[in-house]
């Protein structure tokens, strides 16, 4: 391998960080892509947006001290990075037709008609990005799928970069992770696995590969985490695939030097595998995988080992001396070592400092993207003069060291309680006696109907919640437009005829963020956007201490909206595990315990609810299966803590009072033991898209309690019609039994209109009637 002639060699960076958002400090792409769809800006409007967010962001990573040359990610995307390999690599499905321009490019709006879809073709499917709360576009590839180079855009992002005198590290999905996260398309044969057409990929990759070099690039980065998880395709497969692509792609004449990266997690056995290659420099996420042995180590050679020592996915600051002895172990093993992040901060947000409304202690615990690449330089001086970074390390120790003593961080009160926590405290009664109370108690129909809690978020409620921040108007006045907006939402429910009503979620303007700031423990942020998919963008609350409720959150909202009913009104609370999954956690106890924490808060607002009136209460955990760990080893111990936290959050309540969830997902069988283990009265899923497959999923499982499978899919403005509903329920009541069937929508209205949801949901009703006519 030693004879290949790589253009431009220089030395891997000391200091690097795997990627950095791209969204923008101010949310800028977000705000240029959107104004682009909504066509009030043009292309070039766009792209002149997308460079200034680039350079910004090389300027300032140099700012922070990644000067050398490729310490920069060119990890910039207008949607995502794995449609960005699909668009560059030719890998778009034939159901568009032809996407490609006369030069056979796929343009910007061919690029973004496959991330949102035209009249005609839904959009590439959206799933999870490992165990991130990222979601990427997933490609389809068959027999048919014409591998070409269809797109230079990261050639040109390189050279306007350099020309603007940073030499960036270009960023692709590696071929291997690539084909392992795409799926079958439409066409292709059963049984037919995208990584069997490795070969025709592979020249497209080091076409591209080549253009970056003749472009200047020292260094093009190849991403590869599907090389930590469990896959489908057999190990040997993917080691095969692995030690053919880097061997293929390292070959190439006149190439840049190859890095590839694998975060999120311990190298599932492949670390020998992209040893033997003739790559020139290896990521390991050493921050949640760990130091591997000296042994395994050894077979690098004279690779450069990049050492994910900084987390990239949470907020804490690191603890540079766990990491400088990580680094000294490394060092002892390998011939050339490098300090970067364990995966890109893709994951959280710009900048803590931003952040002025928070207390300087907290600030102090913390480390966003820009204090993480700080960190990076900081640790990366071990490597030349370790004695001018002891103060650096000494600082990060006493800092760390007083959070654990912080006032609040540990509460006696809540410690105790916790610990008392007995076998009792997480079961209900038998469901045939809950069953039999909540029958006499409810009084309700065959078929019940109702909806999952929000409904549509008007501008009028927006504005009113921005203005009450801004205090321009006042908690009083505020609170009585909500109340407005309650006695809507209860009274158009009670013309269109449900059975069972909800408040609406005017009042939340986000179901975790909502509860984190009627919380002990969470404080939140104001500029703390991190990217979800495409344009969107969350802004997760931050849990870093001891959980309590210091007074009822939702009872005066839900004791009001009651009191405009004679029907039963639902309680409405978040689960402990979505709370954990869409907030920064803190790493200093297990989730477990964080999640029985919030657990025991739900738990007392669930008595207050009920004391109040209330005799259903929803807990949501739409995030239930979204947290399930990567690796199947890992994943009981995890059903085991999350199903338990949710059973403590609700097993306080009397059995007259009907329990339920809601999970947003069809994929349900993978996980169906412990969906049953929540105990929940009722549960409600989504499954509109799937046309009610799930229920072939219930009914072989024997779910024996009330379940909702959703009837309307709420992610579209289309209004399904009343015969559609009634054949989706015709065939649910054929696999459920009638009397455990509840109707419903796929999930939550607020991102609806008004318009659609009203006639959606009429038609929902109407088509109740018919069936339980027929029962
Ligand atoms: N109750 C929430 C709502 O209706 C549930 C949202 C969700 O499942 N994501 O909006
Ligand atoms: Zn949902």
């Amino acid at each position: 391998m030693t004879d290949q002639i790589t253009l431009n060699p220089t030395p891997f960076p000391a200091a690097s960080i795997l990627g950095y958002p791209r969204i923008g400090r101010r949310r800028e792409l977000k705000k240029a892509v959107e104004a682009y769809w909504a066509g009030k800006i043009d292309a070039a409007a766009l792209d002149a947006a997308a460079r200034e967010i680039q350079l910004g962001t090389a300027r300032r990573l140099q700012g922070l001290g990644l000067t050398d040359a490729a310490a920069v990610p060119g990890t910039f995307s207008y949607y995502d990075q794995v449609l960005d390999a699909a668009a560059h690599l030719g890998a778009v499905p034939a159901r568009f037709g032809n996407l490609l321009n006369a030069e056979a490019q796929l343009d910007i709006d061919g690029y973004f008609t496959l991330a949102r879809g035209n009249t005609d073709q839904q959009p590439l499917e959206m799933t999870k990005w490992f165990d991130t709360n990222y979601h990427y576009l997933v490609p389809e590839i068959g027999p048919e799928t014409n591998f070409a180079l269809t797109s230079s855009r990261i050639v040109e992002e390189f050279e306007y970069a350099l020309a603007n005198g940073v030499e960036t590290r270009p960023y692709l999905v590696g071929p291997v992770t690539f084909l392992l996260l795409s799926k079958a398309s439409d066409g292709a044969p059963a049984g037919f696995n995208p990584l069997s057409r490795l070969e025709d990929v592979l020249p497209v990759y080091t076409a591209l590969l080549q253009k970056l070099a003749a472009a200047g690039a020292s260094w093009v980065q190849l991403d590869e985490p599907a090389l930590v998880v469990d896959q489908d395709t057999p190990a040997e497969a993917i080691q095969a695939a692995v030690a053919r692509s880097y061997e293929v792609l390292s070959a190439a004449a006149r190439r840049p030097q190859l890095f590839v990266s694998t975060p999120y997690g311990a190298l599932n056995g492949q670390l020998g595998t992209l040893a033997a290659t003739g790559i020139d420099a290896l990521h390991l996420d050493v921050f949640k995988g760990g130091v591997p042995s000296a042994a395994a180590l050894a077979a690098l050679g004279n690779k450069t080992l990049v050492a994910g020592v900084v987390d990239g996915h949470n907020i804490w600051r690191n603890d540079l001396a766990a990491s400088a002895k990580k680094i000294a172990e490394l060092k002892k093993s390998v011939a050339k070592l490098a300090i970067s992040t364990s995966t890109s901060t893709q994951h959280v947000p710009h900048d803590v400092e931003e952040e002025v409304q928070l207390s300087a202690q907290l600030r102090s615990w913390l480390a966003f993207a820009d204090q993480k690449a700080t960190e990076v330089v900081t640790l990366a001086g071990l490597l030349t003069d370790p004695e001018a970074v002891q103060p650096a390390i000494d600082e990060a120790t006493r800092v760390i060291a007083s959070r654990a003593e912080a006032e609040g961080v540990r509460r006696a009160g809540v410690r105790a309680r916790t610990a008392a926590l007995a076998g009792a405290d997480f079961s209900r009664s038998a469901y045939a006696v809950r069953e039999a109370a909540q029958t006499k108690a409810l009084h309700l129909p065959p078929l019940p109907t109702t909806t999952i809690g929000s409904f549509p978020q008007t501008g009028e409620i927006r504005t009113a919640r921005a203005r009450a921040i801004k205090g321009e108007l006042s908690t009083e006045q505020y609170e009585q437009l909500m109340k407005d907006e309650i006695k809507r939402v209860v009274e158009l429910q009670e013309e269109l005829g449900f059975d069972v009503l909800v408040h609406g979620e005017p009042e939340r303007n986000d179901m975790v963020q909502y509860f984190a700031e009627n919380l002990e423990g969470f404080d939140v942020t104001v500029h703390g956007w991190v990217q979800s998919y495409g344009s969107r963008c969350t802004r997760p609350s931050i849990l870093w201490g001891d959980v309590t409720r210091s007074a009822p959150i939702t009872v005066e909202w839900a004791r009001y909206a009651q009191s405009l009913t004679n029907k039963p009104m639902k309680g409405m609370l978040t689960g402990p595990v979505t709370i954990l999954a869409w907030s920064f956690v803190r790493d200093d106890q297990p989730l477990g315990e964080t999640a029985n924490q919030v657990a025991l808060a739900l738990r007392d607002e669930i008595a207050d609810l009920e004391a109040a009136g209330i005799k259903i209460i929803q807990v949501d955990e739409p995030a239930l299966r979204e947290l399930l760990p990567l690796r199947k080893a890992d994943q009981a111990a995890y059903l085991d803590w999350s199903v338990k936290s949710f059973r403590l959050a609700t097993a306080g309540a009397g059995d007259a009072t009907q329990v339920h969830t809601h999970l947003c997902y069809s994929e349900f069988g993978a996980i169906i033991d412990a969906i049953d283990g929540l105990d929940a009265d009722v549960t409600s899923i989504e499954a509109a898209r799937s046309r009610m497959e799930v229920v072939h999923d219930l009914e072989s499982h024997g779910f024996g309690r009330g379940v909702g499978p959703g009837v309307y899919d709420i992610h579209s403005p289309r209004v399904p019609g009343e015969q559609e509903v009634t054949e989706l329920l015709s065939t649910a009541v054929k696999h459920v039994p009638s009397r455990q069937l509840w109707v419903n929508p796929d999930c939550g209205l607020k991102t609806r209109g008004y318009a659609e949801t009203e006639e959606s949901l009429r038609n929902l009703v109407t088509a109740t009637r018919t069936v339980r006519a027929g029962l």
